[in-house]
Formats: structure tokens, sequence, C-alpha cells
């Protein structure tokens, strides 16, 4: 095997690109693995954007590939986690309701929750969900004891670690802008003007799969849509006020999970994110703008039929977003003794969330296969939680042998 050739090609180094290429070093130590990353580091954009939340799988559809992944996966993440030494807490976490109409809600969610198997989780009122969370304002609610919190760039850093010990090979700032496929193999060249030869090719590209799956001369059927996420933090002072996880009954015509409160593995407090349509896949300002990824959305007839069922969600979103008042609002329904001047702007994060021709937010995740090529094309929310599942369902789906 020729220098720049390999058994394995990864592109991108996000948590779903790590995971794979460890799973595939897992199975196959022999296999001559790359994993390509555009940046100069791993997981700057989806994975170290998010929320940290180890999430339990009681929000997905029964027998999907979310609900099947995460709750595997969360057992996969916590041995990883354990075994390897990255800080996580399985702090536990409470979904809440405010009044009737979410208590029904409330109540499908947590039948949902024992369908997917997901473990420990009970109904409780409103005398134990204060002792649990002595500030929430809530009249019912979900205790989830599973759900944890880890910093997944950590869980990333042990990743390409241990791959790199194994022999696999890292490389940064290597853009993919050309593939090309064969029979048996695939020519991946990089705009620094590398050109690499694998015989398998997984693309977990994260906001860029769909582009990516273009290069290689798949037209998916769906677009990535970029949706931003923005977050304040508690005031240090503040912190004491929440002591675990507390989200709403999230709204079902969207696979967003809602504005929640969240106590990082540091012991601050976030409160995100809302979900604003970004005009820039990578881009994390109010303002960022990208003509290709602008163009690449409206020229998409799946996002005017998206817009003209949604358009009043989304300019709330852009209110909640531009204004701190709207965003402070969302938190005090969950609880109300925090005010503005407790909270500061923090950070954004953009979501990789696949649209289709119809104007459907794809719910499950989704991959495509063409050639030898594996094309990751939905790997939203809990995509961090369910990687090391991901992983092993892609692996296997590929034959790898
Ligand atoms: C705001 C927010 C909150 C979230 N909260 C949670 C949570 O609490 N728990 C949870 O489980 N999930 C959460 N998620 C979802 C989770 O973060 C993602 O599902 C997961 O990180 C996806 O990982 P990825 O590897 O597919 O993508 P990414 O992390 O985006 O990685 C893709 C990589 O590919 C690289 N790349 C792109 N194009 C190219 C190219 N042309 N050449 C080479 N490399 C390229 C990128 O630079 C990047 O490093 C959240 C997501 C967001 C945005």
């Amino acid at each position: 095997m020729t220098k720049n050739t390999y058994d394995v090609a990864v592109i991108g180094a996000g948590i779903v690109g790590l995971a794979t290429a460890y799973t595939i070093n897992q199975r196959f130590p022999q296999k001559k693995i790359v994993i390509l990353e555009k940046e100069h580091a791993p997981s700057l954009h989806q994975t170290g954007r998010n929320s940290g939340v180890i999430h339990s799988g009681i929000y997905y559809r029964p027998g999907s590939l979310k609900a099947r992944t995460c709750v595997l996966g969360v057992q996969k993440l916590y041995d990883f986690c354990k075994t390897h030494g990255v800080a996580h807490n399985r702090i536990g976490k409470v979904i809440v309701a405010s009044d009737k109409e979410e208590e029904i809600y409330l109540q499908r969610l947590y039948e949902r929750g024992i369908e997917n198997n997901v473990s420990g989780i009970e109904i409780i009122d409103k005398p134990k969900l204060l002792e649990i969370e002595k500030n929430v304002n809530a009249t019912k609610g979900i205790w989830v004891p599973i759900t944890g919190i880890v910093d997944y760039a950590s869980v990333c850093a042990k990743l390409a670690e241990i791959v790199k010990a194994r022999g696999a090979k890292i490389v940064f700032k290597c853009n993919i802008k050309e593939i090309h496929t064969e029979e048996n193999a695939c020519i991946l060249k990089t705009t620094q003007g590398k050109v690499i030869k694998s015989r398998y090719t997984f693309n977990c590209a994260g906001l860029n799969a769909d582009y990516i799956a273009k290069l290689s001369g798949v037209t998916p059927q769906i677009r990535l849509i970029p949706f931003r996420g923005e977050y304040y933090k508690l005031i240090p002072q503040q912190n004491d006020l929440v002591r675990g996880l507390i989200y709403p009954v999230p709204n079902p015509q969207f696979p967003f999970l809602g504005v929640h409160l969240t106590k990082m593995i540091d012991g601050s407090v976030e409160m995100g994110p809302n979900a604003v349509l970004s005009f820039k896949k990578e881009g994390y300002r109010k303002t960022s703008f990208s003509t290709k990824d602008f163009l690449n959305i409206i020229s998409y007839k799946g996002f005017w039929k998206f817009t003209s069922r949604h358009w009043r969600t989304g300019i709330a979103e852009y209110q909640r977003s531009f204004f701190k008042s709207a965003f402070v609002k969302s938190v005090r329904r969950l609880m109300p003794i925090i005010t503005a001047r407790d909270m500061v702007y923090y950070k954004a994060g953009v979501r990789a969330q696949a649209l289709d021709h119809n104007g459907n937010l794809v719910d499950d995740f989704c991959v495509e296969k063409s050639h030898n090529v594996f094309h990751v094309l939905n790997a939203p929310s809990p995509a961090a939680t369910a990687s090391l599942a991901i992983a092993e369902s892609i692996v296997t789906m590929s034959d790898l042998s």
C-alpha cells in the first residue's frame, strides 16, 4: 500500500467521524485508517458547541435509529468515559409541564420512554419535583435519572488520542474539495493539493455532509439546513439556583427540545439553545452569512414549503435571538426566580438538520451508501450521545471485512 493509500478514509473529526474511526480500529485493528479534517483541531463545530448532555432516548419514535442508537449509545458513552477517565456526571434531569395541556404531552412522552426502554424514568408530582429542583416552576414532571453531562470536546480528544496511538492518522487542515469514485476505491482531493486513495470512505462532515455527498456524485434526497442555537450563562453567583438539568415539554412539531437549563460539568449553568435559521452553515454570529449556503437554502423547494408552514415560529425565534427579553421569558417559564441581570450571552452552535423536498424536518438519523462511500446525512441531536452506537451500525452496514 503506497503512502497516501488507505483502507478507510473518514471525512470529519467531529464525534461521529472519530467514533467511526475508533470502532473500525477496534473491530479491524489491521486496517489502515486516515481521518481528514479541514480545521486545525477536532470537534470545532457541532460537537464542540453543543449542550453537553448525555441524552436518555426518551424523546424519539420507538424503533427509529435515533431511539435505538441513543438508548444503546448512552451506555457505551458512560462506559467509554469511565474506562478512559473522561469527566462526566450522571446528574439526572427533570422534564416539566407547567399547565394541564403540557401534562398531556408529558404523559405521552413518559409512555414513549417506557416503550424505548429508558431505564428508571418516573412521573413525579410537584413536591417531589421541588425536592429535586427547589426553584422550578412546574405542575408535574418526569424524572430521568440516566441523563448526564459531559464535555464532548474532551470525549473527542480521547477518541483521537486512542485511534492515533493504535496507528490511525489524523490529518488536519485538509479540506476535501473533489471526490472521484472508482469500482473499488475513492480518490479524495483536498484544497491543499493532497490526493488520498481509500477503499472505504465515511462522510462524517456534519453540516457539510450534503455538499460532500454531491462531490461524490450522489444527489441526496435531503438538504442540510443550518439552525443556530444560542446560549446564555448564569452569572457564577447564581449557579446554585439549578441542581441538574431542567427541560420543558418539547413542541411535538419540531425535533428541537426547547430552551433548557443545564448544569455543566464545571458547575456553571447554561440556558438555551433557541433554533434560528442561519444563513451560514458554520457561522456562529447573528450576522454570519455565506453566499453559497444562502443560495443552497433558498434554491430548495423544501425550504419554501417549510417556511410557508412555520414562518410564525421562525419570526418568534428571530425575536428570541435579537431581544434578550424574549429569551429571558423562556427561561423564566422554567424558573421565575432568574432575572435578566442573572444572564449573560455565552455562545452559539449550529445544528445540521435535514429537510426533505416536501418541507418536512427529517426526524431520524439518515445514512446513504453509494459504492463504498457512506454518507451520514442527518446526525443532529442526540448524535453526540449516540455516536458510538451510530458508528457500530454504520460499520456493520459497510460490510467492511
Ligand atoms: C446547539 C447544539 C446543541 C446540541 N446538544 C446536544 C446534546 O446536548 N447532546 C447530544 O447528544 N447532541 C447534541 N447536539 C447534536 C450533536 O452535537 C451533533 O449531533 C454531533 O456533534 C454531530 O457530530 P458530527 O461529527 O456529525 O458533526 P460535527 O461535530 O459538525 O463534525 C463534522 C466535522 O467535519 C468537518 N468537515 C466538514 N466539511 C469538511 C470537509 N470538506 N473536509 C474535511 N472536513 C470537513 C468539520 O470541520 C467538522 O469537524 C447538539 C447540537 C447543537 C448544534
